[in-house]
């Protein structure tokens, strides 16, 4: 028997230097945590890392379900994938537009179907026909920030880094409200993780980040889960949550395993770039980050705690 435990992350980044953000972001963790650990007391890690997700999904407050961002042509794509120690197996949806909650179709992948990724209109119609909550279509503070965005850029204002005209100005003109992940074990000392993005603001159309391949935006094997947030690309790239999770596997420390990992990958690829949150099987849980802050949390027999912001 081991101690449930649950830690989420509402994204690596930046933020506003508004105390209301801040506030409100903080509260949406602690709420994903309480929802997660109340699913522990009869369900799975898996049922835990898909509620706080579902939960963030839900709150509009973040870049991932009701508040995911847009692209370059004023739409909505999301991206979600889930992974779970005791079967093994991973379900992952990318470029969907249907479902208000990703998370619930990935979920389902992974129980339901013979495949690790469904994409695009086939995996919208696979939602709809499970009778999946239909997405309502960008929140009104996205399309607000769309309509600055694009007059920004109208005038020739064009912060060129990793997404040239995109991942600075949104963080610029959003701050805080980003990608959401958890991970947790269970009673049993199963594990699995959870990651559920819109992915980046202004990317192209048709574009799918890190958050929906398994072993770079999440990973789950016996001896610890991963969930990752920042430059897609980089992350795709470098495999990163798989290569958390076999650090964890080798030297049995998440912390120090997340600190190394991340450490190489900035090497690789600069700061700002990236944070990932961690999960072993006794429940020792990590968030590590190289941005200006990740609001992340953990939870495991009575204590809640809420950091990196
Ligand atoms: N990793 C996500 C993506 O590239 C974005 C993020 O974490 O903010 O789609």
């Amino acid at each position: 028997m081991s101690t449930p435990a649950i830690a989420v992350h509402a994204g690596a980044g930046t933020w506003r230097r508004d105390p209301e953000a801040v506030e409100r972001v903080r509260r949406l963790v602690r709420e994903a945590l309480e929802a997660g650990m109340e699913v522990s007391r009869t369900g799975s890690s898996l049922d835990m890392v898909v509620e706080a997700v579902r939960v963030m999904e839900d709150s509009g407050v973040v870049n991932a379900g009701l508040g995911s961002t847009v692209d370059l042509s004023g739409s909505a794509s999301m991206d979600a994938g889930v992974m779970y120690s005791k079967t093994g197996r991973a379900g992952a949806v990318a470029y969907v537009r249907y479902p208000r909650n990703p998370v619930l179709l990935a979920r389902h992948v992974l129980e339901s179907t013979d495949h690790v990724l469904l994409v695009g209109d086939a995996a919208d119609r696979l939602a709809e026909r499970l009778g999946l909550p239909r997405h309502p279509g960008p929140a009104e503070r996205v399309r607000r920030a769309y309509e600055e965005a694009m007059e920004r850029v109208r005038r020739g204002e064009t912060p060129q880094r990793f997404y040239p005209r995109s991942l600075e100005l949104w963080l610029r003109l959003f701050g805080l409200g980003d990608t959401v992940g958890a991970v947790a074990v269970d009673s049993e000392g199963e594990l699995a993780a959870a990651t559920s993005t819109g992915g980046v603001f202004l990317k192209m159309p048709g574009r799918v980040g890190d958050s929906p391949i398994v072993g770079a935006g999440f990973y789950a094997s016996r001896c610890g889960a991963a969930s990752a947030t920042g430059i897609g690309e980089f992350i795709a790239l470098f495999g990163l949550s798989r290569r958390v999770v076999d650090a964890v596997c080798a030297s049995g420390d998440p912390a120090e395993s997340a600190r190394r990992v991340v450490g190489e990958f900035t090497r690789l690829f600069g700061a700002d770039t990236l944070g990932v949150i961690v999960v072993d099987r006794e429940g020792r849980a990590h968030g590590e980050y190289n941005t200006q802050a990740m609001p992340w949390g953990y939870s495991s027999g009575g204590v809640v705690r809420v950091l990196g912001i």
